[in-house]
């Protein structure tokens, strides 16, 4: 590689690229044009990619070049065309949590209700684990299929989850793994293009996206998480689609599992109808608004209805068989979870005082989980299927001292003392109980500017 013009005859330079974003100038289309068709085809070299998008994190971008980005990764590669099925299309996407095992849960649900859902998702990022790692603990699990595969698991089961491939938003496959060994995760314009490119190129009707906000998100504050919203909102209307925005809570792990074999575990005892209920809550609502702005129904109260429905009878879950089945996973693990990858040891992290929970510092759960190997340092790590957390208690339980606060299930001795410590520092303790509780579903946006 060298960092020469792609095109001999081009007038950009990516090092002059690289000057003007770095010095707060505003891009042309050509300019950005030329770094995202030049670094998929693998002309632009990583380093030069990275100074870019490390330049644009910190000096932001226009909302006229986060639209040019979108379109020409969206452009990467090609849009499918599904309209050969005509139940209406839906998607949801969030924009990065810790325990956020949502996707697994809605695909099979919202499919068994009769709408189409084809999913293409993202693998982990920075400290937040991602819908295709999880997806890898299920062995034979194919996430790689082709786009006349993709039609085929959709005509068999009405929901498939894939990742990005060379046909759909491959500049976003590209970006994604760099971003996240970069420190370049956290811009909402970068998000925004990211999230916006690949779920445009799926072929949907509509999209339903989940925000996080809290200490978990990469937007910490609510007026940050709402500004992508608005962003993302923004973006689909101009393309046409039908998007919703929920800004959600992360400032405490969802569920009681982090980690890619175990959020799989708690992503079946959902579907069984059992699990924790905060995530069995927010897979009921986010399940609703997909039912929703997908013509199910004439009201939110109807979509809750059909997604209670639709777990409670095993519905779900036999559309999750399904779809294991006909992307190529081992059925004897989800019907039998315990055979799902588990790792050699154990500790637990003790709480060092009486009192109540009164914060998780929730991204450093989320780093614990990358320091055993279940998120990745470097572009070429493999991630570890098994390695994980075990939450016992979040914010609001009463605490003992020397009771366990979370179980560490890790692979090697190094790593699991790292993220053990990391876990225990994660707990604050407080002498009195929490006043009020945090709600789940923080907002609504349905349209630019309109938020309720
Ligand atoms: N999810 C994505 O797909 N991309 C991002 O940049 C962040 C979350």
């Amino acid at each position: 590689m060298n960092s020469a013009p792609v095109n001999a005859a081009s007038p950009v330079r990516a090092i002059d690229v690289i000057r003007k974003k770095r010095d707060g100038r505003e891009l042309s289309r050509l300019e950005i044009e030329f770094l995202v068709q030049g670094y998929t085809r693998g002309e632009i070299p990583d380093y030069q990619v990275a100074a870019w998008l490390m330049a644009g994190v910190l000096r932001g971008f226009t909302r006229a070049e986060t639209a040019v980005l979108t379109d020409a990764m969206l452009r990467s590669g090609e849009v499918l065309d599904l309209s050969e099925f005509s139940p209406t299309k839906v998607d949801k996407h969030s924009t990065g949590g810790v325990g956020d095992k949502t996707s697994l849960v809605l695909a099979p649900v919202v499919a068994a209700g009769g709408l189409l859902v084809p999913m293409v998702s993202g693998r982990g990022l920075g400290h937040t684990g991602g819908t295709l790692d999880k997806l890898g603990s299920i062995s034979g699990f194919n996430v790689n299929l082709s786009a006349p595969e993709f039609r085929r698991v959709l005509r068999g089961c009405g929901c498939c989850m894939i990742g990005q491939t060379a046909e759909i938003a491959p500049a976003d496959r590209k970006l994604y793994a760099l971003r996240d060994v970069t420190g370049t995760v956290e811009s909402p314009f970068l998000i925004c293009a990211s999230i916006m490119s690949k779920k445009l190129a799926e072929g949907i009707d509509c999209l339903l996206l989940d925000v996080k906000a809290g200490s978990g998100a990469f937007m910490k504050k609510e007026s940050d998480a709402a500004f992508l919203a608005e962003l993302m909102v923004e973006t689909g209307e101009r393309m046409g689609k039908q998007v919703v925005a929920l800004i959600t809570d992360m400032d405490q792990p969802l569920g009681m599992k982090v980690g890619n074999a175990l959020e799989v575990e708690e992503v079946l005892e959902i579907l069984h109808g059992e699990g924790p209920s905060d995530l069995r809550e927010l897979c009921i609502e986010l399940a609703a608004w997909m039912f929703h702005i997908g013509g199910k129904g004439s009201s939110l109260e109807e979509g809750r209805k059909t997604a209670i429905q639709m777990i409670d009878s095993g519905c779900g879950l036999a559309k999750f068989r399904e779809m294991v089945q006909l992307q190529g996973g081992d059925l004897s693990m989800i019907d039998d979870p315990a055979k799902l990858p588990r790792a050699k040891h154990k500790v637990d992290a003790i709480s060092p005082e009486n009192g109540y929970v009164s914060a998780i510092a929730c991204e450093d759960v989320g780093t614990a989980c990358v320091i055993l190997g279940g998120g990745r340092e470097k572009k070429e790590d493999t991630v570890d299927p098994a390695v994980g957390v075990v939450l016992h208690k979040k914010v609001g339980d009463p605490v003992s001292v020397h009771e366990p606060l979370a179980t560490i299930h890790f692979n090697s001795e190094a790593r699991g003392s790292r993220a053990k410590q990391l876990v225990q520092e994660s707990y604050h303790i407080a002498g009195a109980p929490q006043a009020e509780k945090r709600q789940l579903v923080h907002r609504v946006i349905t349209k630019t500017g309109g938020a309720n």
